[in-house]
């Protein structure tokens, strides 16, 4: 049966329920993928830069050709002993420093962060988690407590746990060696101690992608891990976004910001769609947690999800493609900074590697959001044929973040694109 638009978005509604989220005002019924592009049902075809999930390329053909190999040999749950899960493990761990040694594989990056927050209450005998007041961390009962701006309303009276600090926000609040960051996580964590909760934990994403990727040197998180770390705290890096090479200059942006976490989670890009995440810690965390709780996950590891996420990291290695986030997005910022010298309604650029954007704002002077904008922006460039998004607090900031065989010529279509949108909407507040 095939459906027009509206009959989706009617059958959608009758059955999956009110309330769920769609990209754009005219949304994309997509029906196949290939490397970094999208086609719809009408045959017209899309640029894709925003999508993080099919890391290595939509439908990319080592991924695809691992699933299908193992999927028609054997899938089962985890009870079983099997070498793929052992071989990835190793594999993923051999790119991380210090004691990241072990990991608890998961189906998603939400269970990855509920395990890695029940990680630190185990090892601190303590509740109190602190995260920023503009992230996303998941959707367990535990996770979607963090997020600020869709608190469940139903949520077993968890909310007690979680305090939060303003996100970091280098163009309007600028931090430039993370010292009122951590100054502000100081706080709250003085705060936890004083209600009796405890501290436990920090979550962060280490390049705050939710938040609106602020410009941050090399480093900048130093002095929040020296608080964390003083308070007897765990420090807990998100990498679900910011992993796998996403900001060109490291596989893991926590590397690129001067620390290492004591757990690390993962999810999105890692099977390149396919369902599968981890938690990665020490051997210490690890041993507690599963002293305190024989955890099992039946579909988490399983032989199918082991071979994507192997064929991911091989993708990534073979054709190089950290270095060409690295190349491509130097090559896009200077794109996007030429816009940002024709355009006054860019107020600021910023990223690194295949994630980049552009904050629109009314003005340079009092930085009024100039968020309906953004809004009309990203929906003209749908029409045209390119997809990306926006975020931050405000809404106002484009967010750029294409699968990693990004190149030259997809970065020229996208800013020949976005400078002729630009010249053709009008910036009213
Ligand atoms: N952490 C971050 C930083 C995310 O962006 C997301 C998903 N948007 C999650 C966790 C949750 O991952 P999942 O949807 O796989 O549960």
């Amino acid at each position: 049966m095939t459906r027009t638009t509206q009959q989706l978005l009617a059958d959608r509604n009758r059955l999956l329920g009110p309330n769920v989220s769609t990209f754009y005002d005219d949304p994309i019924h997509v029906v196949k993928g290939e490397g970094v592009w999208l086609w719809d049902a009408d045959g017209r075809k899309y640029l894709d830069c925003y999508n993080n999930v099919p890391h290595v390329g939509h439908c990319n053909e080592r991924v695809v050709e691992a699933i299908c190999r193992q999927a028609s040999t054997l899938n089962t749950h985890t009870r079983y002993l099997h070498e793929g899960i052992l071989d990835y493990v190793e594999r993923l761990t051999s790119t991380l420093d210090g004691a990241l040694d072990t990991a608890v594989m998961t189906c998603t990056g939400s269970e990855a962060n509920d395990i890695a927050l029940r990680m630190a209450e185990g090892m601190t005998g303590k509740r109190g988690i602190i995260a920023t007041d503009a992230t996303y961390h998941g959707n367990t009962s535990l996770v979607s407590q963090l997020s600020q701006s869709n608190v469940p309303t139903v949520g077993f009276g968890l909310r007690q746990y979680f305090r939060f600090v303003e996100a970091p926000d280098s163009y309007r609040n600028p931090d430039p060696d993370g010292t009122k960051f951590a100054a502000s996580v100081s706080e709250q964590i003085a705060a936890h101690e004083e209600s009796g909760t405890g501290f436990a934990a920090l979550v962060i994403c280490p390049y705050f992608l939710n938040e609106g990727f602020p410009d941050h040197p090399d480093g900048w998180l130093k002095p929040v891990a020296e608080v964390v770390r003083k308070a007897g705290g765990l420090l807990i890096c998100d990498e679900v976004q910011s992993g796998f090479g996403r900001t060109g200059t490291h596989m893991w942006a926590h590397q690129k910001m001067g620390i290492v976490p004591d757990i690390m989670t993962l999810g999105k890009p890692m099977g390149n769609g396919h369902p599968v995440g981890a938690v990665v810690t020490n051997t210490d965390i690890l041993a507690t947690f599963r002293k305190g709780y024989r955890y099992f996950n039946t579909f988490g590891g399983n032989p199918v999800s082991c071979a994507a996420a192997m064929a991911v990291l091989e993708e990534l290695q073979e054709k190089n493609l950290v270095d060409n986030a690295k190349t491509v997005g130097a090559y896009a910022r200077s794109r996007l900074d030429q816009l940002a010298s024709k355009y006054s309604v860019i107020g600021n650029t910023r990223g690194s590697g295949l994630v980049f954007g552009a904050e629109m704002v009314l003005n340079h002077d009092d930085k009024s959001p100039a968020s309906e904008f953004t809004d009309r922006v990203i929906n003209a460039m749908r029409h045209r044929g390119i997809i990306l998004s926006k975020l931050g607090r405000h809404k106002n900031t484009l967010k750029i973040r294409p699968p990693m065989p990004f190149s030259i010529e997809n970065a020229d279509l996208l800013f020949d694109t976005l400078d002729d949108v630009l010249a053709k909407t009008p910036v009213t507040p």
